[in-house]
């Protein structure tokens, strides 16, 4: 949340207060504590976004800024649902493990997939990078405004965010012909999906541990692949429909797999 008032202790410190956070999954609460410094400011309706960096990579932030405003005012237009966080912060960290973390309003990166300079980047790594801050976005919605109860349902966060980012990149960059990339997604998760020990896309979990064992191929690519299957089967305004249904009667709660069949119904 953004500020809301800064006092001055008198001794050399500060204390910040910050806005009240709305009804939100622990998993997506991030502190970032480091030397960062901050790009200028763009806006997306009431939104305003930034890019956070460490202070040697400053002056590169201008590709996630142009691709994050196009996206989210996508993302409002297709949920019909405004972004549902007071701010946009999308940080880039050293040495981060994952690719990226949808933390609601404070959205981390691996630093390679958000600082993208498009002097030199090859179009491939320009691709990527607007298509994982696309997927991270869609989980301002599909996964932190309406959470799955439990991981067994991962694949309602994963294959639809995965889906969501190629079709949002479809619609705004038509030249990348960014379904073909998808198909390679999809050969490689049909490949795992050969094996012995391959799994469902809807899982029985137990513990959080082996929640961590399902973000894979098979969860983001083929559970994807399946996501688009449906849309195909139903056609794109029925399945908007359904998608802004599920939304609004599940925002800021929580959802099991049937949930969102139902509301497609
Ligand atoms: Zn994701």
């Amino acid at each position: 949340q953004p500020e809301e008032r800064v006092v001055a202790n008198g001794d050399g410190t500060k204390t910040v207060h910050f806005q009240r956070t709305p009804p939100l999954s622990s998993y997506l609460l991030a502190l970032a504590v480091g030397a960062f410094v901050v790009s200028h400011t763009r806006r997306c309706g009431q939104t305003p976004i930034r890019v956070w960096s460490v202070p040697e990579k400053r002056g590169m932030a201008s590709f996630a800024l142009a691709t994050a405003v196009e996206v989210l005012s996508r993302l409002e237009r297709y949920f019909d649902i405004p972004h549902p966080y007071a701010k946009l912060d999308l940080v880039a960290v050293p040495d981060f493990e994952f690719g990226a973390m949808e933390n609601a309003g404070a959205v981390f990166f691996r630093e390679a997939l958000l600082l993208v300079d498009p002097r030199s980047a090859s179009h491939g790594e320009q691709v990527r990078a607007a298509e994982v801050i696309c997927h991270e976005l869609a989980h301002m919605w599909f996964g932190n405004l309406v959470t799955m109860a439990w991981w067994d349902d991962l694949w309602l966060n994963e294959s639809f965010a995965t889906w969501m980012a190629f079709t949002i990149l479809d619609g705004w960059r038509p030249e990348w012909q960014v379904w073909r990339l998808f198909q390679h997604g999809r050969a490689a998760a049909l490949e795992v999906d050969a094996l012995e020990d391959t799994h469902p896309v809807y899982v029985a979990v137990k513990s959080p541990e082996e929640a961590t064992e399902n973000f894979d191929l098979i969860t983001y690519q083929k559970g994807a692949s399946v996501v688009r299957m449906i849309e195909r089967f139903l056609g794109e305004r029925s399945f908007r429909t359904g998608v802004r249904r599920y939304l609004r009667a599940h925002r800021e709660g929580n959802t099991v797999g049937a949930d969102f069949w139902n509301a497609l119904a």
